[in-house]
């Protein structure tokens, strides 16, 4: 599959940085490297409210932090995306998979994005979603219905723009939000009529 083939990439090069003796002091004491799951945040941490801030792809902390939300995604039942605010980290990072899910028409794969901006949007469409940070809740959203997304991969610092509309374009947006400390529930407009109860993913 194509998530896991990317997520021994970049644990491959996490080895690799640890290896180089110009990053060294960056690396752990033990030079060792562990895959690790990581506790989602959920509402009303005031964590998920504070905007992330823009970092370095290719330091090895952020490359750590990028094979961790991977994982944390991974390993989730019905997740489909994750930002760093999530998991407690005010760095502007989150990865996406829409992977067959049923509501995606474009699909990238699995794509991890530093420092991602919306270069641009079109249309406007009312949408049901859900999020990890927000177990009990769904609300109805009016995002674009097709975005460009630039952002850069972490551990290269490659420029990466991602085309995307329907379920991935609300996904890449929904994340985003993330790093600007929104939650879904801060954009629905009335919480009365477009809030929802849900069952909790176990
Ligand atoms: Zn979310």
């Amino acid at each position: 599959m194509t998530a896991s083939m990317l997520t021994s990439r970049t644990i491959d090069q996490v080895d690799a940085t640890h290896a180089a003796p110009a990053t060294r002091h960056h690396a752990h004491a033990s030079g060792t490297y562990r895959v690790s799951v990581r506790r989602v945040l959920t509402r009303p941490d005031a964590r998920l409210a504070v905007p992330a801030v823009e970092i370095d792809p290719c330091h090895p902390y952020v490359v750590a932090l990028a094979d961790a939300l991977v994982t944390t995604m991974q390993v989730s039942p019905a997740c489909v995306g994750l930002a760093a605010t999530q998991v407690g980290e005010p760095a502007r990072i989150f990865c996406m998979d829409l992977t067959g899910h049923k509501r995606a028409r474009s699909c990238a794969g699995l794509v991890v994005l530093c420092n991602p901006t919306i270069v641009w949007r079109s249309g406007d469409v009312i949408q049901r979603e859900g999020c990890m940070s927000v177990p009990n809740l769904t609300g109805d959203v009016a995002r674009a219905s097709e975005v460009t997304v630039e952002g850069y991969e972490p551990g290269t610092n490659q420029l990466v723009r991602v085309n995307a509309d329907a379920m991935e374009a609300r996904c890449l947006q929904h994340e985003i939000d993330h790093l600007d400390g929104f939650v879904f529930v801060d954009r629905v407009r009335d919480p009365v009529k477009q809030l929802f109860a849900r069952k909790i993913y176990k």
